[in-house]
C-alpha cells in the first residue's frame, strides 16, 4: 500500500458516521481495500454523498478519482452534480485505461447503475490488484423495478453494500423509482431514456405499485 493511504479511509460524508470498514485490521497488508456499493432511490442524496466523501479525502491530502459512466456516445460535461448544488469534476469510466492510478487513494463512481458488467469487473480489479478502495453510488432498480446491469453486478461483487435512505410522501422508506410523464406514472418504455422530459420520483413499494403520487403530485415535478 502506498505511503499515506492508511489515513485515507472511505468515510460516509454527510451521513456523518465514522466508517469502520475499509481497513478493519488497521495495518498494512494485501487486499485490504474494498468495493462498496451505496445504493438508494432517486433523491436520496447519492451524488451529494459522493462529493462529500471526495471532499473528506481531499481535506486529508489524499487524491480521489471521481468517475461516472458515459451513458451515451456524446461527450457531455465531466461533472457530477447533486440536486442540492454540490458538484465536482470527474472523468468517464470509459477513460480508466488512460488514467494513472499511482497516487489515487480512492475511486468514487457516481451513477454506478449505468456501469456495464465488464466495467464493474474492471473496478473489482482495481480493488483487488491495486488495493485501492472503490465506492460506487447508484440506483438499485429502474422505473419498472428491475435491477440495472451495473447494480446487479455491484450487488454480486461488492464487499460492502449500504443503503442510502430517503422517504416516500407517506413517510415510509422509498425503495422504488417511478417515471413520471405529464403528471402520470409511466410503466412502459426504455430503461434509460435520453433527452426525454420525463421525471422520476421515489416511492415506497406500496405506492409505487399503486402508482400513487400522493402529495408529491403538488410538487413542481420539474425539480
Ligand atoms: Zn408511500
Amino acid at each position: 500500500m502506498p505511503a499515506g493511504r492508511l489515513h485515507c479511509l472511505p468515510g460516509r460524508g454527510i451521513i456523518g458516521a465514522v466508517k469502520k470498514a475499509g481497513y478493519r485490521h488497521g495495518g498494512k497488508g494485501k487486499n485490504m481495500a474494498k468495493l462498496y456499493f451505496r445504493y438508494g432511490a432517486m433523491g436520496s442524496s447519492k451524488t451529494a454523498n459522493a462529493v462529500m466523501v471526495q471532499y473528506n479525502y481531499k481535506e486529508r491530502g489524499c487524491n480521489v478519482l471521481m468517475l461516472k459512466p458515459r451513458i451515451d456516445q456524446r461527450d457531455g460535461e465531466r461533472i457530477v452534480r447533486s440536486r442540492c448544488g454540490l458538484e465536482a469534476p470527474c472523468r468517464y469510466v470509459e477513460e480508466l485505461d488512460e488514467i494513472d492510478l499511482t497516487d489515487i487513494a480512492c475511486v468514487i463512481v457516481d451513477e454506478a447503475n449505468f456501469l456495464t458488467a465488464e466495467q464493474v469487473r474492471r473496478l473489482v480489479n482495481i480493488v483487488d490488484e491495486q488495493d485501492i478502495p472503490v465506492i460506487c453510488y447508484g440506483l438499485r432498480t429502474d422505473f419498472q423495478g428491475n435491477l440495472f446491469e451495473g447494480s446487479r453486478e455491484l450487488l454480486r461483487w461488492a464487499d460492502t453494500i449500504e443503503e442510502i435512505k430517503t422517504i416516500c410522501w407517506c413517510g415510509r422508506k422509498a425503495t422504488f423509482n417511478a417515471r413520471i410523464h405529464e403528471g402520470k406514472v409511466v410503466r412502459e418504455g426504455e430503461q434509460i431514456l435520453l433527452g426525454g422530459n420525463s421525471q422520476y420520483i421515489s416511492l415506497c413499494r406500496r405506492h409505487w405499485r399503486e402508482g400513487n403520487l400522493g402529495t408529491f403530485k403538488d410538487l413542481n415535478l420539474a425539480d
